[in-house]
């Protein structure tokens, strides 16, 4: 079984149909990416998944779970994890304690926890920074870093819980071609232990990193298959000619 599918899922803003009768299925320890023109329902189909809004009709399993209308709480709990298009790492908290956030959300339990929790959390924020190359800047501002280190953080938050599942909407938005390439680079690692579903503008990037695409095209696959499969695609060649 995979560890996510989507099935049937129909999202209507009003009359618009962003998305129409979605299939996909996620394997364990895959890197899946979702191509697909401006508007053809990336961002709606990741939001579904992630619970920021439920569909209108269809299903999503997780991990053997039917989780179409739980909180996104409780996707979080069971092991999905998202980073979103916009930024949203407090800039005014140090690099070490966004991530420390991402781990004990509830930071008025602080004083409560006991020093073994607290070097236990130490150790995974420490971790988690490190990953991204940020441990020599956890004690700075996350304002201060740049664009590209922002977005380094804001992956290191959401894979600090050890997610199952990430999901990334455009993570190297606004990056260097050499930070894209680093992103890329960073992320293999994690490949042993947690799958990604991934939306990205680039298609040499997500097509470098991915095993697997999914093409959205007006709120529908339009293909899906290995990145080979995808390449050889005519229906897709000509979809990205036309209109991206
Ligand atoms: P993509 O990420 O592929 O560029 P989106 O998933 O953001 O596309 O959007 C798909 C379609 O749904 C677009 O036509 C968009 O304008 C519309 N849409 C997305 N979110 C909303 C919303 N909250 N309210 C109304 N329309 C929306
Ligand atoms: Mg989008």
């Amino acid at each position: 079984m995979a560890l996510l599918e989507v099935r049937n899922v129909g999202k209507s803003f009003g009359t618009l149909r962003a998305l129409d009768g979605i299939d996909i299925a996620v394997q364990a320890g895959t890197f899946h990416g979702l191509i697909g023109p401006n508007g053809s329902g990336k961002s709606t189909l990741l939001k579904a998944i992630a619970g920021a809004h439920f569909p209108n009709s269809g299903s999503i399993t997780f991990d053997g779970r039917d989780i179409t209308t739980a909180t996104p709480y409780e996707r979080a709990r069971a092991g999905l994890s998202l980073k979103f298009q916009i930024t949203a790492v407090l800039p005014e908290l140090s690099a070490y304690d966004n991530v420390l956030l991402a781990l004990q959300s509830d930071q008025s339990l602080w004083s409560l926890l006991s020093s073994r929790t607290r070097r236990r959390l130490n150790g995974e924020v420490m971790t988690a920074l490190e990953r991204f190359r940020l441990a020599d800047r956890a004690d700075d501002l996350a304002g201060e870093l740049s664009h590209g280190q922002q977005q380094w953080l804001e992956i290191a938050m959401a894979l600090a819980p050890r997610p199952k599942l990430l999901l990334l909407d455009e993570p190297t938005g606004g990056m260097s071609p050499e930070e894209r390439r680093v992103t890329g680079e960073l992320l293999q690692p994690i490949r042993s232990h947690c799958a990604l579903v991934i939306v990205e503008h680039d298609l040499d990037f997500i097509k470098d990193i991915c095993d697997h695409l999914t093409v959205l095209d007006q709120g529908k696959v339009l293909d899906d298959g290995t990145v080979a499969e995808i390449e050889r695609s005519t229906r897709v060649q000509e979809v990205y000619t036309s209109r991206v």
